[in-house]
Protein backbone atom coordinates (compact mmCIF):
# COMPACT_ATOMS: atom_id res chain seq x y z
CA UNK A 1 0.00 0.00 0.00
CA UNK A 2 1.64 3.45 -0.64
CA UNK A 3 1.77 6.07 1.83
CA UNK A 4 -0.92 7.84 0.53
CA UNK A 5 -3.14 5.03 0.76
CA UNK A 6 -2.14 4.47 4.47
CA UNK A 7 -2.72 8.17 5.16
CA UNK A 8 -6.49 7.61 4.08
CA UNK A 9 -6.64 4.69 6.59
CA UNK A 10 -5.37 7.47 9.36
CA UNK A 11 -7.65 9.66 12.08
CA UNK A 12 -8.02 12.95 11.16
CA UNK A 13 -5.45 15.03 13.45
CA UNK A 14 -8.23 15.95 16.54
CA UNK A 15 -10.96 13.53 15.46
CA UNK A 16 -13.48 13.70 18.40
CA UNK A 17 -14.09 9.94 18.91
CA UNK A 18 -13.43 6.97 17.36
CA UNK A 19 -16.74 6.88 15.15
CA UNK A 20 -15.48 5.77 11.74
CA UNK A 21 -17.46 9.10 10.42
CA UNK A 22 -15.87 11.13 12.65
CA UNK A 23 -12.60 9.44 12.12
CA UNK A 24 -12.07 9.07 8.20
CA UNK A 25 -15.16 10.80 6.31
CA UNK A 26 -13.36 13.92 4.45
CA UNK A 27 -14.62 15.50 1.20
CA UNK A 28 -11.41 15.71 -1.19
CA UNK A 29 -11.01 16.83 -4.40
CA UNK A 30 -12.70 15.17 -7.27
CA UNK A 31 -14.82 13.62 -5.27
CA UNK A 32 -18.30 14.87 -6.97
CA UNK A 33 -16.99 13.73 -10.47
CA UNK A 34 -16.15 10.22 -8.56
CA UNK A 35 -20.00 9.75 -7.50
CA UNK A 36 -21.35 11.18 -10.89
CA UNK A 37 -19.22 8.24 -12.55
CA UNK A 38 -20.38 5.82 -10.38
CA UNK A 39 -23.86 6.45 -10.77
CA UNK A 40 -22.80 6.63 -14.69
CA UNK A 41 -21.14 2.97 -14.48
CA UNK A 42 -24.25 1.43 -12.49
CA UNK A 43 -26.82 3.29 -15.17
CA UNK A 44 -24.76 1.60 -18.52
CA UNK A 45 -24.56 -1.71 -16.16
CA UNK A 46 -28.44 -1.60 -15.49
CA UNK A 47 -29.00 -0.91 -19.68
CA UNK A 48 -26.11 -3.32 -20.60
CA UNK A 49 -27.12 -6.70 -18.36
CA UNK A 50 -30.50 -5.84 -17.19
CA UNK A 51 -32.11 -8.63 -14.78
CA UNK A 52 -28.62 -10.00 -15.67
CA UNK A 53 -27.02 -8.19 -13.44
CA UNK A 54 -25.95 -8.40 -9.41
CA UNK A 55 -24.54 -6.37 -6.68
CA UNK A 56 -23.04 -9.19 -4.75
CA UNK A 57 -22.68 -7.20 -0.95
CA UNK A 58 -20.26 -8.08 1.52
CA UNK A 59 -22.28 -5.81 3.89
CA UNK A 60 -19.07 -3.89 4.59
CA UNK A 61 -19.13 0.12 3.84
CA UNK A 62 -18.25 -0.07 0.42
CA UNK A 63 -21.03 -2.11 -0.47
CA UNK A 64 -23.77 0.04 1.80
CA UNK A 65 -22.49 3.16 -0.58
CA UNK A 66 -23.30 1.17 -3.30
CA UNK A 67 -26.14 -0.44 -2.02
CA UNK A 68 -27.58 3.45 -1.15
CA UNK A 69 -26.55 4.00 -4.83
CA UNK A 70 -28.79 1.68 -6.12
CA UNK A 71 -31.74 2.26 -4.12
CA UNK A 72 -31.48 6.50 -4.61
CA UNK A 73 -31.71 6.12 -8.03
CA UNK A 74 -34.04 3.32 -8.03
CA UNK A 75 -31.73 1.03 -10.38
CA UNK A 76 -33.05 -2.34 -10.80
CA UNK A 77 -30.43 -4.15 -9.64
CA UNK A 78 -30.97 -7.64 -7.15
CA UNK A 79 -29.14 -7.62 -4.06
CA UNK A 80 -27.40 -10.63 -3.07
CA UNK A 81 -25.20 -12.01 0.48
CA UNK A 82 -23.23 -15.08 1.49
CA UNK A 83 -24.23 -15.94 5.23
CA UNK A 84 -20.87 -18.33 6.09
CA UNK A 85 -22.56 -18.84 9.15
CA UNK A 86 -18.82 -17.43 10.55
CA UNK A 87 -20.28 -13.81 10.30
CA UNK A 88 -20.81 -11.05 13.58
CA UNK A 89 -23.90 -10.48 14.67
CA UNK A 90 -23.72 -7.09 13.63
CA UNK A 91 -23.00 -7.76 10.35
CA UNK A 92 -25.91 -10.62 9.87
CA UNK A 93 -27.98 -7.23 11.24
CA UNK A 94 -27.61 -5.15 7.98
CA UNK A 95 -29.79 -7.62 5.93
CA UNK A 96 -32.81 -6.48 7.88
CA UNK A 97 -32.06 -3.08 7.92
CA UNK A 98 -31.36 -2.84 4.40
CA UNK A 99 -34.47 -4.13 3.74
CA UNK A 100 -36.30 -1.87 6.42
CA UNK A 101 -34.50 1.11 5.43
CA UNK A 102 -34.85 1.09 1.07
CA UNK A 103 -37.47 -1.82 0.54
CA UNK A 104 -35.00 -3.89 -1.04
CA UNK A 105 -34.86 -7.71 -0.65
CA UNK A 106 -31.39 -8.96 0.19
CA UNK A 107 -31.25 -12.19 -1.41
CA UNK A 108 -28.87 -14.92 1.20
CA UNK A 109 -27.17 -17.62 0.02
CA UNK A 110 -25.89 -20.08 2.43
CA UNK A 111 -22.95 -23.05 2.12
CA UNK A 112 -24.46 -26.20 1.84
CA UNK A 113 -25.11 -27.48 5.80
CA UNK A 114 -23.73 -31.02 4.56
CA UNK A 115 -20.39 -30.09 3.58
CA UNK A 116 -20.23 -27.81 6.54
CA UNK A 117 -21.17 -30.60 9.28
CA UNK A 118 -18.58 -33.02 7.05
CA UNK A 119 -15.82 -30.29 7.31
CA UNK A 120 -16.12 -29.27 10.97
CA UNK A 121 -16.26 -32.69 11.97
CA UNK A 122 -13.47 -34.11 10.01
CA UNK A 123 -11.04 -30.81 11.37
CA UNK A 124 -12.55 -28.92 13.89
CA UNK A 125 -14.29 -25.39 14.45
CA UNK A 126 -11.04 -24.02 14.65
CA UNK A 127 -9.35 -25.50 11.54
CA UNK A 128 -8.90 -22.36 9.43
CA UNK A 129 -5.67 -21.48 12.20
CA UNK A 130 -3.89 -24.83 11.39
CA UNK A 131 -2.94 -24.68 7.58
CA UNK A 132 -3.50 -22.53 4.78
CA UNK A 133 -4.66 -25.76 2.72
CA UNK A 134 -7.57 -26.00 5.53
CA UNK A 135 -8.12 -22.58 5.94
CA UNK A 136 -8.83 -21.97 1.81
CA UNK A 137 -11.00 -25.44 2.29
CA UNK A 138 -13.25 -23.77 4.72
CA UNK A 139 -13.55 -20.39 2.26
CA UNK A 140 -14.42 -22.84 -0.36
CA UNK A 141 -17.46 -24.49 1.34
CA UNK A 142 -18.39 -21.70 3.24
CA UNK A 143 -17.80 -18.95 0.36
CA UNK A 144 -17.14 -19.82 -3.18
CA UNK A 145 -19.92 -22.90 -3.15
CA UNK A 146 -22.58 -20.82 -2.56
CA UNK A 147 -21.11 -17.76 -4.77
CA UNK A 148 -21.26 -20.05 -7.80
CA UNK A 149 -25.10 -20.44 -6.98
CA UNK A 150 -25.45 -16.76 -6.54
CA UNK A 151 -23.91 -15.50 -9.75
CA UNK A 152 -25.69 -18.88 -11.87
CA UNK A 153 -27.44 -16.88 -14.38
CA UNK A 154 -26.24 -13.61 -14.07
CA UNK A 155 -23.79 -11.76 -16.72
CA UNK A 156 -22.23 -9.34 -14.41
CA UNK A 157 -22.19 -8.47 -11.15
CA UNK A 158 -21.13 -5.46 -9.43
CA UNK A 159 -18.54 -5.25 -5.87
CA UNK A 160 -17.00 -3.15 -3.57
CA UNK A 161 -13.28 -3.32 -4.79
CA UNK A 162 -11.35 -0.71 -4.52
CA UNK A 163 -7.54 0.06 -5.54
CA UNK A 164 -6.42 1.31 -2.57
CA UNK A 165 -7.42 -1.80 -0.13
CA UNK A 166 -4.55 -3.33 -1.13
CA UNK A 167 -1.44 -4.00 -3.16
CA UNK A 168 -3.19 -6.72 -4.43
CA UNK A 169 -5.96 -4.13 -5.97
CA UNK A 170 -4.10 -1.80 -6.88
CA UNK A 171 -4.69 -1.94 -10.57
CA UNK A 172 -8.30 -2.96 -10.04
CA UNK A 173 -10.30 -1.98 -13.36
CA UNK A 174 -14.06 -0.39 -13.54
CA UNK A 175 -15.14 -3.60 -15.54
CA UNK A 176 -13.06 -6.92 -16.04
CA UNK A 177 -13.35 -10.45 -16.91
CA UNK A 178 -14.29 -12.72 -14.19
CA UNK A 179 -12.81 -15.69 -15.23
CA UNK A 180 -16.27 -17.07 -15.69
CA UNK A 181 -17.39 -15.67 -18.09
CA UNK A 182 -19.22 -12.84 -16.63
CA UNK A 183 -18.57 -8.68 -16.12
CA UNK A 184 -17.15 -7.73 -12.60
CA UNK A 185 -18.08 -4.17 -12.67
CA UNK A 186 -15.45 -2.46 -9.33
CA UNK A 187 -18.07 0.73 -8.93
CA UNK A 188 -15.53 1.96 -6.30
CA UNK A 189 -12.41 1.28 -7.83
CA UNK A 190 -11.62 4.99 -7.80
CA UNK A 191 -12.46 5.78 -4.18
CA UNK A 192 -10.91 6.06 -1.39
CA UNK A 193 -11.39 5.64 1.76
CA UNK A 194 -12.37 8.56 2.76
CA UNK A 195 -14.73 9.03 0.05
CA UNK A 196 -16.31 6.17 1.28
CA UNK A 197 -17.10 7.34 4.81
CA UNK A 198 -17.77 10.58 3.25
CA UNK A 199 -21.02 9.19 1.62
CA UNK A 200 -21.90 7.52 4.55
CA UNK A 201 -22.08 10.57 6.87
CA UNK A 202 -23.69 12.58 3.70
CA UNK A 203 -26.27 10.02 2.86
CA UNK A 204 -26.79 8.80 6.69
CA UNK A 205 -25.92 5.12 5.11
CA UNK A 206 -26.36 2.14 7.80
CA UNK A 207 -22.99 0.50 8.21
CA UNK A 208 -21.29 -2.03 10.48
CA UNK A 209 -20.92 -0.58 14.08
CA UNK A 210 -17.67 -2.75 13.77
CA UNK A 211 -15.93 -0.22 11.39
CA UNK A 212 -16.39 1.62 14.30
CA UNK A 213 -13.77 -0.97 16.17
CA UNK A 214 -11.08 0.05 14.10
CA UNK A 215 -12.23 -2.96 11.49
CA UNK A 216 -12.27 -1.61 8.09
CA UNK A 217 -12.44 -4.60 6.03
CA UNK A 218 -14.77 -7.32 8.16
CA UNK A 219 -15.33 -10.85 6.92
CA UNK A 220 -15.95 -14.13 9.21
CA UNK A 221 -15.76 -13.48 13.08
CA UNK A 222 -12.97 -15.92 13.63
CA UNK A 223 -11.26 -14.46 10.36
CA UNK A 224 -11.28 -11.05 11.32
CA UNK A 225 -9.40 -8.75 13.86
CA UNK A 226 -8.79 -4.92 14.23
CA UNK A 227 -6.04 -3.38 13.17
CA UNK A 228 -3.53 -0.47 14.54
CA UNK A 229 -3.11 3.18 12.86
CA UNK A 230 -0.72 2.78 9.97
CA UNK A 231 -1.64 -0.95 9.59
CA UNK A 232 -2.35 -2.32 5.88
CA UNK A 233 -6.18 -2.16 5.13
CA UNK A 234 -6.39 -5.84 5.14
CA UNK A 235 -4.01 -6.98 7.93
CA UNK A 236 -6.84 -7.80 10.29
CA UNK A 237 -7.67 -11.15 7.89
CA UNK A 238 -6.21 -14.05 8.26
CA UNK A 239 -3.72 -12.15 10.20
CA UNK A 240 -1.75 -15.27 11.11
CA UNK A 241 -1.16 -15.72 7.53
CA UNK A 242 1.82 -14.56 5.57
CA UNK A 243 -0.76 -15.07 2.67
CA UNK A 244 -2.22 -12.30 0.37
CA UNK A 245 -4.84 -12.04 2.73
CA UNK A 246 -7.66 -13.09 -0.23
CA UNK A 247 -9.88 -16.14 -0.40
CA UNK A 248 -10.90 -16.19 -4.08
CA UNK A 249 -14.08 -14.92 -4.44
CA UNK A 250 -12.60 -12.19 -6.86
CA UNK A 251 -10.04 -14.36 -8.48
CA UNK A 252 -9.66 -13.89 -11.97
CA UNK A 253 -6.81 -13.17 -14.32
CA UNK A 254 -6.62 -9.77 -13.05
CA UNK A 255 -7.40 -9.34 -9.68
CA UNK A 256 -6.89 -11.48 -6.70
CA UNK A 257 -9.40 -10.63 -4.15
CA UNK A 258 -12.27 -10.61 -2.02
CA UNK A 259 -15.20 -8.42 -0.16
CA UNK A 260 -16.84 -10.71 1.98
S1 LIG B 1 -13.05 -16.38 6.28
FE1 LIG B 1 -12.50 -17.92 7.88
S2 LIG B 1 -14.44 -18.76 8.71
FE2 LIG B 1 -14.90 -17.60 6.81
S3 LIG B 1 -14.98 -19.11 5.24
FE3 LIG B 1 -12.86 -18.34 5.21
S4 LIG B 1 -11.67 -19.62 6.69
FE4 LIG B 1 -13.88 -20.07 6.98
Amino acid sequence: MSGAEVSSLSPLPGAASSSAKSLYARQTTGFDARLARTVELLRAAVAMHGAGLLQSTSLGAEDMVITDLIARHALPVAIATLDTGKLHAETLALIPAIEAKYGLKVEVFRPAAEAVIHFVRTNGEDAMYRSLALRKACCGLRKLEPLSRMLAGRSAWITGLRREQSTNRAEVPFDEDDGQGRRKLNVLAEWSWADVWHYIEQFDVPYNPLHDQFMPSIGCAPCTRAIAVGEDFRAGRWWWEESSKECGLHATNKTIGVTA
